[in-house]
């Protein structure tokens, strides 16, 4: 009978095979017990959480005129259309004009739960089992959970990392099929850091357009740019491609538990009325976006004011991505292609230093050091999985002591 049971309540089949390793099990018992320690007031050093992007969590948060006027919100907390409200839509509208977005309809825009569940929304709604969709790799893994729970095939596009992280367009040529239905953009990527200048942006386009690829562009960190990096909206560069754009407030508006985003069809629409019911016919089975994530967003859309302020010059997260950055390519054995944009390092580990494998590499250094970061293979990082992610969120005294827990570690490792 209980082996019966067991059967009974194991996992769907469908995620065999499915991992979502940014946020690894083995990594977060490790975690746990090294927090259990904190608790019981028998740790003398902090466990440095350099895994997940999430502002706040470092006190990188809303300028306070903008968390009293959320505070403020009044609403009924009825559903709303299934689209988002027309202020929402409004807001967004006007957001991509500004951008230069070519094509776009108010229509066309649907409000979501956050980038994330556009993914899904996009992964139900538009591929079929085997089709085959483009992404980058390394890449934000998320897509490929999504494009795997509709039965659609990924595969990978080389990303250079001695060309900065640029996509290889040859290789994305390469890998097109008949089956292929779309590719995937994310720009600025995760977990490189990299922005893509407008001369392979347009290649891809060009992909896309002879082949009738629908182009999927993540852009949830366009405004998250250092120094001189431009981002460019892929969306603004043809109005005879099906190109989805996704972005939302996580990143560029600092909420990212208020779980709001939007998904933007633009482009060659005209022939895209069945893609675009289906993606409608989904958005209303789900009743509507949440709510408090759609009154944010006609507050906060508009006021780029203060990351602006964050990644000037003088901000804290250009201060502590450029610090981070110097002190982890002084550590020998270890380097990193300058972020453009973003709030991450993707860091190499030279050949010369023996890893059993990144995985365990990464685990060592969480149970020794008490530093967080995530593997290379949690990125899907195909070619050479010898790096890992180091989010750059914690103020830069933080680094100095992390980082020089790092050092040690290196010098000493023998997996
Ligand atoms: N897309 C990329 C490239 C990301 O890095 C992340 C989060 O780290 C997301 C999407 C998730 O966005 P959201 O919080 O809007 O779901």
């Amino acid at each position: 009978m209980d082996s019966q049971k067991e059967h009974f309540y194991k996992q769907a089949e469908r995620l065999d095979g499915v991992a979502y390793d940014v946020r690894n099990p083995k990594m977060r018992l490790a975690v746990e017990e090294i927090e259990s320690q904190i608790a019981c007031g028998c740790a003398e050093r902090k466990l440095h959480k350099w895994n997940i992007g999430n502002p706040p969590f470092f006190g990188i948060m809303v300028p306070d005129d903008i968390k009293k006027s959320l505070k403020e919100i009044e609403t009924d907390f009825a559903y709303t259309r299934a689209q988002g409200t027309p202020e929402v839509i409004e807001a967004i509208f006007q957001y991509h004009q500004r951008q230069g977005v070519l094509g776009l309809q108010r229509e066309h825009i649907f409000g979501i739960d956050g980038v994330t569940a556009g993914m899904e929304l996009l992964a139900r709604g538009v591929l079929n089992n085997g089709d085959e969709v483009l992404l980058p790799s390394p890449n934000y893994p998320n897509w490929r959970v999504n494009f795997q729970l509709s039965n659609a095939l990924s595969i990978y596009y080389k990303c250079d990392e001695p060309s900065l992280w640029y996509p290889d367009v040859q290789d994305i040529r390469k890998k097109v099929t008949s089956k292929s239905k779309a590719i995937l953009v994310i720009n600025p990527n995760n977990p490189t850091g990299a922005v893509y200048p407008r001369e392979i942006l347009e290649q891809i386009i060009q992909i896309a357009r002879e082949k009738k690829l629908i182009v999927f562009s993540d852009e949830v960190y366009n405004e998250m740019l250092y120094g001189d990096a431009k981002h460019i909206p892929m969306a603004s560069l043809a109005d005879d491609v099906l190109i989805i754009t996704l972005n939302g407030l996580s990143k560029n508006r600092l909420l990212p538990g208020i779980r709001s985003g939007w998904i933007a069809i633009s482009g060659d629409t005209k022939h895209a009325a069945g893609l675009i019911d289906g993606i409608s016919l989904l958005a209303n089975s789900k009743l509507c976006p949440n709510l408090w994530g759609q009154l944010a967003t006609p507050i906060t859309l508009p006021r780029d004011d203060y990351l602006k302020q964050l990644i000037s010059s003088e901000g804290r997260l250009y201060e502590q991505i450029t610090h981070a950055h110097k002190l982890i390519t002084h550590i020998p054995g270890l380097s990193c292609v300058q972020p453009q944009a973003g709030m991450y390092l993707y860091v190499k580990i030279d050949q010369r230093i023996l890893i059993p494998n990144d995985e365990e590499f990464v685990l060592d250094l969480l149970k020794s050091e008490w530093v967080h970061v995530v593997q290379s293979s949690g990125f899907d990082d195909l070619s050479q999985p010898r790096h890992f992610r180091i989010v750059c969120l914690a103020p830069v005294n933080e680094f100095d002591e992390g980082m020089a827990r790092i050092a040690s570690f290196i010098e000493k490792y023998h997996p």
